[in-house]
């Protein structure tokens, strides 16, 4: 992994995102505030701006940037969480002389596990972590395994989406949602859709390169 790989996939996750846009901000509507989906476009449209700053910088510090940027330029929980992601990557040892997938794997798993402390949101309470816990468990399998790369990913796609498509007939205990008590049943949660999404088109390129 480099920093022109993060760079590329932040390009590509613009337009999915983008493309999914009308269905994110529905979600939100139905059990936030409506605004996630300008978080998370506002979010991806900095990062991608970071461009000419971060491409010739190392790993350790274009993730720490990332994470600045992130954390300060986005509102509402996502910008705490995905900037905890991107910091806790941004401290990993030894990755600024090449980043092998099994590494880029680990940074991402600790990543989703400092998330989770962060937020105190476990899997079942309908939030992105619904989505997260069970992927970085499959990415952590995945290693210990021995799987190819390949499978794994596909695998990986797998968990995302019924991941992301269990979120619907959860209560919500964490985040706004969970204002709306069993009323939040029947919506799929809009944080565990653009993570899905997200996991989906990085593993994807993954997947065809
Ligand atoms: P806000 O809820 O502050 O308006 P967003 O709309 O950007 O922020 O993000 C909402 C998403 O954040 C939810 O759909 C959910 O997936 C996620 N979320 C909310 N609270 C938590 C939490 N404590 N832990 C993990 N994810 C959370
Ligand atoms: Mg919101």
């Amino acid at each position: 992994m480099s920093v022109d790989f993060l760079i590329k996939r932040a390009k590509e996750i613009q337009v999915v995102i983008d493309s999914n846009a009308p269905e994110i901000e529905k979600l939100d509507q139905e059990i936030g505030d409506g605004d996630h989906i300008f978080n998370m476009q506002r979010g991806i449209k900095l990062v991608i701006e970071l461009e000419p700053i971060i491409k010739d910088l190392s790993m350790s510090k274009a993730l720490n940037q990332i994470a600045m940027k992130v954390l300060s330029g986005i509102g509402g929980s996502s910008g705490a969480l995905f900037g905890t992601l991107f910091m806790t990557m941004a401290k990993s040892s030894n990755i600024d002389k090449g980043v092998s997938y099994k590494k880029a794997i680990d940074m991402f798993t600790n990543g989703v596990e400092a998330v989770k402390e962060r937020g105190k949101a476990d899997v079942g309470e309908k939030t992105m972590m619904d989505v997260l816990i069970p992927v970085a468990n499959c990415l952590k399998q995945g290693i210990k395994n021995d799987k190819n790369l390949k499978e794994l990913m596909i695998e990986t796609i797998e968990t995302a989406e019924k991941g992301m498509l269990s979120t619907k007939n959860l209560l919500a205990t964490k985040g706004r949602a969970s204002f709306l008590g069993e009323r939040s049943k029947g919506h799929i949660d809009p944080g565990a859709r653009s993570s899905q999404l997200m996991i989906k088109t990085v593993c994807e390129s993954i997947l065809n390169c």
